[in-house]
């Protein structure tokens, strides 16, 4: 049953509470204009109800208190948040607002009612309103900062949802607002909607871990209470004002770990941390932390792999703080955080938090840089809605890697990007003709990964052009769409000079371009368009002097582009008559003129057949050359059916392709091989090596198959090879 009486009751409790969190930064008329927001919000959602059958107003007075409580903001949002829901949903416009409230409060008020709207999964809908709220983020951040508040009091109450709802707006806060709120620097936000949406997708994994974190509390506590003893003595002797305790993880990064390292429950070491934090002046923070990280290290062992100082550089969305990882006397790693209280309470609340001590954004802070990156995508973004989400998604998430150019000026990239991503990050234009780079005065690759205080210089040619390559390392999205872009270009170019190319040779061989002929030059290159075609005639892939009898021999041959030996028998003989010769080749046979054809490098033990060239000559080739079809088709009556004699002394040339990852010694133990255990003789050896792949083609002599294939299956061996097969 409602009762009016209770409720009215609990809409005031709710709003004093409101104003008891607010009340510490309210100036001048603030309360007033409050509690004006607030008599607005209760009058238009007076009939309304939320789902679970209480009165609509609890809704916005939430997200209210989310804003002050847990995201630090001021009279400004808690207006907004009082009446985020009232244009959308009730009489009210936003020049009223505008009139009552004013231009900021109506500008956010405007942005939140613009993105809300359909979010399904993948749809170019969802990308299209994700734009829309980046273009409402690069105005004004306090917008996304409301929309978070109101996106997590939804998660905290999706109970009375029904299922398929729950499952819908779940999905779309691990899609995109814990991201966001990650990137924003809200840890307390990211980390509770990563819960809640664990709890409402898998909700027996939710259970389950949380049950096994209050089973080992009791266990845990004991260690940390040891753990922490000596540092707490230390601190207190040196004067130190802190507190320090043990932060369990959340539920959802256990999960990660869990399922990231392949482990059980109980093997997660770092279920929690220890943080301290300390009650220093601004003046003294930073001498302070490493004070405390001595006196830590000083009765625990450090992981020099895992000290993170985000003190002397803090991350872009703000997060400062100081992590160490130390083995305990039970011989368990654990992560220490040391930090002051003002930078615990940026980590905790993000960029608001920022603004109260920086006394308003300043332009050089992360944040602006951030933003200004965002509309930089906005604005130079020329593919489809949804490629450029995922693209940015991706940036939502990484870490970020510290380096400097030559002058010494700071770039932040994300993690993992290249000496590649540098350069476009710089210029486009020096991303488009970056040749190689200089990092920290060493040549090193385009692929060259980059490390928190490398110093980069890049190295530029104005022949250099963007390839196909790039793509393997290039990571920044900016990087990644420039050269997208480029290759694009230059295929257009190509596809365009490839067109031109074969026009002329048509011409010139007075054959007609019709679709018939391109078919038949389609089929034979096996390329699945025409402007595929004309780009690798512009690239050389394609030959435009073989045209001509391409075309022709089509005209004979269906199906498929090679032969069996017995097939190809058959059509020896229907050609020349049962009774055909056969050419023995090999041994004794000296005294006949034959070559071996270099586009198939037959050896003894290969099906094969002679070719009768112009002077007298006769070539062998593979029956399932490539040439095979085409040379049968026209001049079938210069085939001369041909097999091998037992072969032991003579050497054939063959080649062998390796791929496999690449190791010091790799080459020797091959070539050890090649030459030492089987005696073969090598010609050539060629390796390309890059990113840590290997690839090398190596020309040897050999007997016959058989001893060819010994020596492959002997390379295959090798430790680091991963294939091995003869090539043409
Ligand atoms: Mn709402």
């Amino acid at each position: 049953m409602i009762d009016p009486e209770a409720e009215r009751k609990e809409i005031l409790r709710l709003y004093r509470r409101l104003l008891r969190h607010a009340k510490p930064f309210l100036k001048d008329n603030d309360a007033k204009i409050i509690k004006k927001a607030f008599n607005a919000s209760v009058e238009a959602h007076k009939d309304m109800r939320r789902k679970s059958g209480e009165p609509y107003i609890y809704h916005p007075i939430a997200v209210a208190q989310i804003a002050v409580e847990e995201i630090g903001l001021g009279t400004t949002s808690i207006v907004a948040a009082l009446l985020h829901d009232v244009v959308e949903d009730t009489a009210m416009e936003v020049e009223d607002i505008e009139r009552d409230f004013g231009p900021s409060v109506a500008r956010i008020i405007e942005g939140l009612t613009k993105i809300s709207g359909v979010f399904d999964y993948g749809s170019s809908q969802q990308a299209e309103n994700f734009r829309k709220m980046l273009l409402t983020l690069s105005d004004d951040v306090r917008v996304i900062l409301i929309k978070l508040a109101d996106r997590l009091h939804n998660m905290r109450t999706l109970d009375s949802m029904p299922r398929h709802k729950q499952l819908k707006i779940a999905s779309e806060t691990m899609y995109l607002y814990a991201p966001l709120a990650h990137r924003l620097g809200l840890y307390a936000i990211k980390s509770e909607l990563e819960d809640l949406y664990l709890k409402y997708t898998d909700t027996a994994t939710y259970k389950d871990i949380s049950n096994k974190i209050r089973q080992t509390r009791s266990a845990r506590n004991k260690f940390i209470k040891d753990f922490i003893h000596p540092i707490e003595e230390e601190l207190t002797k040196h004067g130190f004002k802190f507190n320090i305790k043990g932060r369990p993880k959340s539920i959802y990064s256990i999960l990660k770990k869990i399922k990231k390292q392949n482990i059980t429950f109980e093997e997660v070491y770092d279920l929690f941390a220890i943080r301290i934090t300390l009650d220093v002046p601004v003046e003294n923070e930073k001498a302070a932390c490493w004070q405390v990280y001595s006196i830590i290290t000083d009765f625990y062992q450090p992981n020099p792999d895992r000290l993170r100082d985000w003190v002397n550089t803090p991350k872009a969305n703000g997060y400062e703080s100081l992590h160490t990882t130390v083995m305990s006397k039970s011989g368990q790693w654990v992560e220490v955080q040391i930090r002051t209280e003002r930078m615990d309470e940026i980590a905790e609340k993000g960029y608001a938090a920022h603004w109260k001590y920086k006394d308003g954004p300043s332009s050089e802070s992360g944040l602006e840089q951030w933003i200004n990156k965002v509309r930089d995508m906005l604005e130079n973004n020329t593919g489809n809605a949804l490629e450029f989400m995922d693209e940015f998604r991706k940036n939502l998430f990484v870490e970020e890697v510290f380096v400097f150019t030559p002058k010494g000026e700071l770039i932040i990239l994300p993690d993992k990007a290249t000496a590649l991503d540098f350069a476009f990050e710089i210029h486009s234009q020096i991303g488009l003709q970056c040749l190689g780079a200089k990092v920290n005065q060493k040549l090193v690759p385009l692929s060259y990964r980059l490390y928190n205080g490398d110093q980069v210089e890049i190295l530029t040619s104005h022949k250099q052009k963007p390839n196909e390559e790039w793509l393997n390392y290039a990571v920044t999205s900016k990087a990644r769409s420039r050269i997208k872009e480029a290759l694009r270009e230059e295929r257009k170019v190509r596809t365009e000079q490839g067109r031109i190319l074969l026009e002329k040779r048509l011409a010139q061989l007075k054959m007609p371009g019709t679709q018939g002929n391109i078919n038949k030059l389609l089929a034979f290159y096996n390329v699945p368009s025409v402007q595929d075609m004309y780009y690798k005639l512009a690239i050389g892939h394609i030959d435009p002097k073989n045209i001509k009898e391409v075309i022709f021999s089509a005209t004979s041959e269906k199906g498929n582009s090679t032969l069996d030996p017995k097939s190809f028998d058959r059509e020896v003989q229907k050609i020349r008559g049962v009774n055909s010769d056969m050419l023995v080749i090999g041994e004794n046979t000296s005294n006949m003129d034959y070559t071996i054809a270099n586009c198939c490098n037959p050896i003894p033990g290969d099906d094969v057949f002679g070719f009768e060239t112009g002077d007298e000559d006769i070539e062998i080739h593979r029956t399932n050359c490539k040439r095979a079809i085409e040379l049968m088709s026209n001049y079938g009556h210069r085939i001369v059916r041909a097999k091998w004699t037992d072969q032991k002394e003579l050497a054939f040339l063959a080649g062998i392709r390796i791929k496999g990852t690449d190791r010091v010694g790799l080459v020797n133990d091959l070539t050890r091989i090649i030459s030492n255990s089987l005696r073969v003789n090598m010609r050539s050896i060629t390796i390309d090596s890059h990113d840590g792949i290997f690839e090398g083609n190596i020309m040897v002599f050999v007997n016959d198959t058989g001893h060819l294939d010994k020596l492959i299956q002997r390379m295959s061996k090798v430790n680091g090879i991963l294939t091995v097969e003869r090539f043409d």
